[in-house]
């Protein structure tokens, strides 16, 4: 069976399949000398309650510009990373510098800079990383509780090694974190799982929303996906809000929270921590 399986890869091993290697060799190159000379950095996308219109957090998203000043986007980087493992060190760095992040915006507002931060996990980091340890050790740098940090993972964490990554849920909740089920409606998961897992949120594809006024199936599985979420006690997020119709939609529907090219493109740190300055302005105007 070995030998069969081995002589069909290299029948399927043609020239392109081999450039396409090298590019991707070349690439996991780059990027780990990327990560060593800090030379990714974050992203924050606001989030906002759709009911009120307020800021409530930031979604913090890798971006890497390679040595040619060139934008590498993360839907290329991260499935590089996850194939070589360099997601285990790429994965503590977001998490380190997300924390950082809060802890600096802290410092500026003086206290709590009330804004919630969601960092991405990989379902490829939770299998070969100690995930819950690499958050405790972020916060405990950063000196920030866990009840600040959201963390994403995808459906297909829950599909490979279900016990493991159970364990690592429940003690990320432990410390405080907020876990959301993201691309929600994309994956294969088992729907069981929404109830004996602690998951707090379900984070809608994008695929489903930002379509969804031109298109009655996208409406109708939004619709089920909302329902399903209450049902089970579960808050909701729509990422790839574009339009003001879209949010209102949305709000009307029932779903919490949005994010988007409506509400906002992923920022620099500055512009983000300014982005929030203006939103506590307003808040302590309108207080008093
Ligand atoms: P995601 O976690 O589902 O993040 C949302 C993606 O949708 C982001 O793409 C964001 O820029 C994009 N987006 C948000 N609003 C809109 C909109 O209104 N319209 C459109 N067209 N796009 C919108 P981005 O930054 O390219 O990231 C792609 C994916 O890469 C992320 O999907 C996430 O799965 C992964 N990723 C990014 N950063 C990290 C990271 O630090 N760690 C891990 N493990 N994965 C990451
Ligand atoms: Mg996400
Ligand atoms: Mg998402
Ligand atoms: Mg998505």
């Amino acid at each position: 069976v070995k030998r069969a399986k081995a002589t069909g890869a290299t029948e399927t091993y043609q020239p392109q399949a081999f450039a396409i290697a090298r590019e991707q060799f070349g690439m996991e190159t780059a990027l780990r000398r990327a990560i060593e000379d800090r030379q990714l950095r974050l992203s924050y996308q606001p989030i906002h309650d759709l009911v009120t219109g307020h800021l409530v957090g930031f979604e913090s998203l890798a971006r890497w510009t390679d040595d040619d000043g060139r934008a590498v986007e993360p839907g290329q980087f991260i499935p590089v990373a996850e194939e070589s493992g360099l997601i285990v060190p790429l994965g503590r760095w977001a998490l380190d510098e997300a924390a950082q992040t809060l802890a600096q915006w802290d410092a500026v507002t003086g206290g709590h800079c009330g804004a919630r931060m969601a960092v991405n996990l990989s379902a490829i980091q939770l299998q070969r990383d100690a995930v819950p340890d690499a958050v405790a050790e972020a916060l405990t740098a950063a000196g920030i509780s866990g009840d600040r940090l959201t963390l994403e993972l995808t459906e297909s964490a829950l599909v490979t090694d279900p016990d493991r990554i159970a364990g690592a849920m429940w003690s990320l909740r432990e410390l405080g974190a907020t876990l959301a089920l993201d691309d929600f409606g994309t994956g294969y998961s088992n729907l069981a799982y929404l109830q004996k897992l602690p998951i707090d949120i379900l984070k809608m594809d994008r695929s489903f929303v930002t379509g969804m006024l031109a298109d009655r199936d996208k409406i109708a599985i939004v619709r089920a996906v909302l329902s399903l979420a209450q049902a089970l006690g579960k808050r909701t997020v729509a990422e790839g809000i574009e339009t003001v119709e879209l949010a209102q939609t949305l709000a009307a529907m029932g779903c919490d929270l949005g994010q988007g090219y409506y509400y906002g493109r992923p920022l620099e740190v500055e512009d983000a921590l300014a982005l929030l300055l203006l939103r506590n302005d307003a808040a302590t105007t309108s207080a008093s």
